[in-house]
C-alpha cells in the first residue's frame, strides 16, 4: 500500500471589502526599505538605490477580520519581534516586463499588512552574510487586513500610515514617502518573476520599527482602508 502523497491545502484567502467574494494568495513579495529614514535606521543607504525584494510563504498569512482583534502568537526563536506596517498591493493581472506607466492596471486592490520580523534572526544572519529567511519567512509572519478593491477607493499613493501598540504612537508617515511607488515595485518586480493574478507585494515599512511582548495591542492605519488590530499572544 503506497502512502499517502496528495495533501490538499486549503487556499489562503483575504477576505474582500464590501463584497462576499475573497482574494486568493499565490505568492507573497516584500519590498526592503522603501523608505529613507528606515533605510537609514537598518544601517543602509538612504538614497535611490534599485528595490530589492524576499518573499514569504502563502501559508503564512493570518487575516484579521474587520471589526476583530487578531490574536497572533509570539513565534520561537527570537526575543526581539519587531512589527512593520505596511501598505499591500494585490495582483489581479499578471505579466512580465511591466512598464510602470501601465504598471497599476495589473493591481486589483490594497490592505493594510503587517510585516512581522523575528528582528535578532534577521540582523544575525545579515552580519554572517546568509540568507536572512529565517528572520522574515516563518508562520503566521505575514499578516493582512481585508482587501479594498481599487475600483471603490481609487488607487492608494497618498496619505497617513501609522502603528500604535497599547495606544502610544510607534511608527508615523505618509505613503508618499516611499522611495519606489506601488507601480514602480510592480514594474521591477515583474522584470525578475512573471507576475500572476493572486500575488501580492507588502511595500515596505516606514521608520521606527520596533519590539513588541506578550500582551501587547498592535493597530496598525492606512488612510482610507480598513485599520487592523493585532493581539500578542503566548
Ligand atoms: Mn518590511
Amino acid at each position: 500500500m503506497m502512502p499517502p502523497v496528495l495533501f490538499p491545502v486549503a487556499p489562503v484567502l483575504i477576505p474582500v471589502c464590501r463584497s462576499n467574494s475573497h482574494f486568493q494568495v499565490r505568492r507573497i513579495y516584500c519590498v526592503g526599505r522603501n523608505y529613507a529614514a528606515h533605510a537609514r535606521e537598518m544601517g543602509g543607504d538612504p538614497t535611490r538605490e534599485p528595490p530589492f525584494f524576499f518573499q514569504k510563504p502563502t501559508d503564512a498569512i493570518q487575516v484579521v477580520l474587520p471589526g476583530t482583534i487578531l490574536e497572533h502568537a509570539y513565534p520561537p526563536m527570537t526575543a526581539n519581534y519587531h512589527h512593520e506596517v505596511e501598505l499591500v498591493a494585490a495582483i489581479g493581472k499578471g505579466g512580465r516586463n511591466i512598464a510602470a506607466g501601465t504598471a497599476l492596471d495589473h493591481v486589483v486592490g490594497y490592505a493594510v499588512g503587517l510585516d512581522m520580523t523575528r528582528r535578532d534572526l534577521q540582523r544575525a544572519m545579515a552580519e554572517q552574510k546568509k540568507p536572512w529567511e529565517v528572520g522574515k519567512s516563518f508562520d503566521h509572519g505575514a499578516i493582512i487586513g481585508q482587501l479594498h478593491l481599487a475600483s471603490d477607493i481609487g488607487h492608494v499613493a497618498l496619505g497617513a500610515i501609522t502603528l500604535t501598540v497599547n495606544g502610544q504612537s510607534r511608527q508615523s508617515s505618509d505613503l508618499a514617502h516611499m522611495t519606489w511607488s506601488v507601480a514602480e515595485q510592480v514594474a521591477n518586480l515583474s522584470q525578475y518573476y512573471e507576475l500572476f493574478p493572486g500575488d501580492i507585494i507588502y511595500a515596505g515599512t516606514p521608520e521606527n520599527v520596533g519590539p513588541v511582548v506578550l500582551g501587547d495591542l498592535i493597530v496598525a492605519t492606512i488612510a482610507g482602508l480598513d485599520e487592523i488590530h493585532v493581539r500578542i499572544v503566548a
